[in-house]
Formats: structure tokens, C-alpha cells, sequence
């Protein structure tokens, strides 16, 4: 067996949570155990996307599912299906969208990096609205009229993009989308828990929404899961699966695929690109039933009796800490770390670089560095590897660290 010891690497103390950048979650024993026995037997792949499709529809309340190999294949996946529907010369031509329309219409102030998974299906992406309130020019938002606006022959359908305050209201855009007859995809890969958004996002009446399977769900960091209307599902499904089979033998569940819908079977689509093994679909399967009963539950009490101590720790340091209380009750507290820059000698930049070079190597949050601010996100922690950050945290911003650099 091949560990990150035998690779040369030393493991990592993770006070960042679940990004993607450190490897993500943590599996609980139930998910990896799941990934290790659907390890020893074979299925075909349409029938156990088709079952991860009602385990996926009852859990969220959406006609259908599809697991994903993350969020920003979801997103890829879902544009394509609105892109092509069940054309199947349009799945052979995507990315290319000529001749068919392959606008998606997306606030201005909602494009981020992770709309490259949008672009990398085909389709182009049309801005509206401003940014008046990062460049400090003005108090307005997107507005509804200004999606309305932008429609055109070309208009594919609309992305959006949900978090806290997310402008204008998801319900108001899907009313407006349909009344045009245009599909609306959301990234929601973030938005979990509450656990409540797996069926509230959807009940918006969205026609795709994405979330991400390595994030609170606790999935492997490989999984996304991509939920929706059924024809759409369908489209993604059939621009994901591995399609070198026989027509007359090729036989997916029907609830699943709409054979009726297709002229033949399309070859291998965009999505073939972004597969998702039988071990990951069936280990996502289980920690969706874990996070969506409420296993997680007893973690954000023992995960504030760490930033405890590691506040408690840090007592004497030059640093002000505080705890900032989760704003859903089955998310987590984090601690923040304001590094008193004046007396310490030393930038919360210089602190948080000192930790990643430090033995053992420690990430800390860094979204608020230049604020002054370390933030601890305290999800992967154990006891000991708190232990371990408490005492590199004191080193570098206590008053020993200072005595031993002077
Ligand atoms: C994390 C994230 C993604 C990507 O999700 P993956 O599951 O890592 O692919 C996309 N959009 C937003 C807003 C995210 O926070």
C-alpha cells in the first residue's frame, strides 16, 4: 500500500474545512466502508445512476438526480443538457454551439472563476447588471428586468449563482425564466447545511441545481450531485455515460432515460470527460443519507469544545480571538484569530505563511488576511491535531515565538 509518507509528503494540519485545494471532507467509517464493499462487484453504470436518481429525487424533492464528479461538473453537465436537450447532433457537436442557441444569461455579480464549468460546455455567457457595490459606485443589485431584458432568440436559459443575499430573489428569476420558457441552472454547491436547502432549493421550482458531494455533505471530494427536471437529468446523463453499446441491446431504466425522446444513441458526449465510479456513487449515496438525517449533528458541539481551547490556548498571545456562532444549526462555529500586527511585529500574512512552513505544516483559513484576521475552520480536527495547532498558533503569535526571533 502506497502512503503519503512512501510519496514524500508530510500530512497537513487542515483549519480550512472542506476545500478542495487540502483534499476536502472528512469520510465517516460508514461512507468508506460503502466505497470498499461496491468495490468487490460489478453493475452497469446507467442502472445505479438510475437508482442514485430516486434516492436523489426523494431526498431533495426533484423529479431527478444524477451524481457528478463535483459541483462544477454538475455544472457542465446541466449546460449541456440545456444546450442540447435530446438533440442528438447537437450532444456530437458540444462545446461547439453554432447554429443553435447557447447563450446563458448570468449576473454580472455573480461570475467567479467557477463559471468555467458553464463555458466549458459551449455556452456563452451574457453579464447583466453592474457591480456598483464592490466598485463603490452605487447601492443596486441585479435586477429581475435586467435578465428580462437580455433574452433573445439566442438565450439558452440562465445561470445563478446562490449565497446569502443573492440578488434578485431565485423564485422571482425561475417565474420569470418559465414564463419565457427558459430553464434556469443554480449553482448551490456551498449552500449545505441547513440541510433544509437540499429540498428548499429545488422547491424554488429551478430546473437544475448543483451541489457539491466533498463538502458538508461529507461525500467522497470527487462527487457532486446534479438535480432537476427529468429531461434534463436524462440529457446530462446521456452526455456522461459511457455509450459504446449495441442499440438493440442498449436498454437504460426508462424513468431514467427517455428512450422515446432519441432518433439513436448518442456516442460518447462532453460529459464523458467527468465520470463518476460505481465506489463513488454508492459512497455519496451513503453520506447524503447520513448528512440528510442528521448524523452530523453531534459534530458542532464537540467541534466548539476545540476552538475552545484553542481560544483558551491563546489567552496570553498577541491576538484578540472570537468565536463567530453558525448562522444554520447544523453548521459549525469558527474561531477568529485578529492578529495584533502592532506588538507582534509580524503581518496575519506573514503568520499564516510562517504556519504553512512550519512542522507540522498548518493551513489556516486566509480569507481574511487582509483584515488582519486568521480564521479556523475547525471540521477536520481531531483532538490531537487541535493540540497540534494550538501550539504552533502560540509559537507563532505568542510571546515565546517574539523571544526567539529578537
Ligand atoms: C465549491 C464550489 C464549486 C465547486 O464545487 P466542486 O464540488 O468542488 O466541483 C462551485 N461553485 C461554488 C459557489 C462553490 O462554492
Amino acid at each position: 500500500m502506497t502512503s503519503y509518507k512512501d510519496l514524500g509528503l508530510n500530512s497537513i494540519i487542515n483549519a480550512c474545512g472542506t476545500v478542495t485545494r487540502l483534499g476536502g471532507a472528512p469520510m465517516r467509517g460508514e461512507v468508506l466502508d460503502a466505497f470498499h464493499e461496491a468495490a468487490q462487484e460489478w453493475v452497469p453504470l446507467e442502472q445505479l445512476q438510475a437508482a442514485a436518481s430516486r434516492k436523489i429525487a426523494e431526498t431533495t424533492g426533484a423529479e431527478a438526480g444524477l451524481i457528478t464528479a463535483g459541483s462544477a461538473a454538475a455544472l457542465t453537465l446541466g449546460t449541456a443538457a440545456i444546450l442540447a436537450r435530446h438533440d442528438l447532433g447537437r450532444m456530437e457537436k458540444l462545446p461547439q454551439t453554432d447554429g443553435f442557441p447557447n447563450e446563458i444569461i448570468i449576473a454580472r455579480e455573480q461570475r467567479s472563476g467557477y463559471d468555467h464549468a458553464i463555458r466549458a460546455a459551449g455556452a456563452r455567457l451574457i453579464e447583466v447588471g453592474f457591480n456598483e457595490v464592490t466598485s463603490n459606485a452605487g447601492v443596486r443589485r441585479a435586477e429581475l428586468w435586467e435578465f428580462e431584458a437580455a433574452i433573445t432568440p439566442q438565450t439558452a436559459g440562465i445561470a445563478y449563482v446562490l449565497g446569502p443575499g443573492s440578488c434578485p430573489g431565485l423564485s422571482d428569476l425561475v417565474e420569470m425564466a418559465h414564463r419565457h420558457n427558459l430553464p434556469v441552472i443554480v449553482d448551490a454547491a456551498g449552500e449545505l447545511p441547513p440541510r433544509e436547502n437540499l429540498n428548499r432549493i429545488p422547491a424554488t421550482g429551478a430546473d437544475l441545481v448543483a451541489f457539491s458531494g466533498g463538502k458538508a455533505i461529507r461525500g467522497p471530494q470527487s462527487t457532486g450531485i446534479l438535480c432537476g427536471r427529468r429531461d434534463l437529468i436524462s440529457s446530462a446523463a446521456l452526455q456522461m455515460l459511457d455509450m459504446d453499446d449495441h442499440l438493440e441491446l442498449w436498454d437504460p431504466p426508462a424513468e431514467f432515460i427517455d428512450r422515446s425522446q432519441l432518433a439513436g444513441i448518442p456516442r460518447h458526449g462532453i460529459g464523458r470527460a467527468l465520470k463518476v465510479s460505481k465506489e463513488e456513487i454508492v459512497a455519496l449515496l451513503t453520506a447524503l443519507e447520513l448528512f440528510s438525517t442528521g448524523a452530523y449533528d453531534d459534530d458542532p458541539p464537540r467541534l466548539l469544545g476545540h476552538l475552545n481551547s484553542i481560544q483558551t490556548g491563546l489567552q496570553n498571545a498577541h491576538a484578540e480571538c472570537r468565536i463567530v456562532e453558525p448562522a444554520a444549526r447544523d453548521r459549525w462555529a469558527v474561531l477568529e484569530i485578529s492578529v495584533d500586527e502592532q506588538t507582534l511585529g509580524r503581518t496575519a500574512f506573514d503568520v499564516c505563511k510562517a504556519l504553512r512552513e512550519g512542522a507540522p505544516p498548518v493551513y489556516v483559513s486566509h480569507g481574511k488576511l487582509s483584515e488582519g484576521t486568521l480564521v479556523v475552520n475547525p471540521l477536520c480536527l481531531s483532538e490531537e491535531s487541535t493540540a497540534q495547532l494550538s501550539r504552533r498558533l502560540l509559537e507563532e503569535l505568542g510571546t515565546s515565538a517574539r523571544s526567539n526571533d529578537s
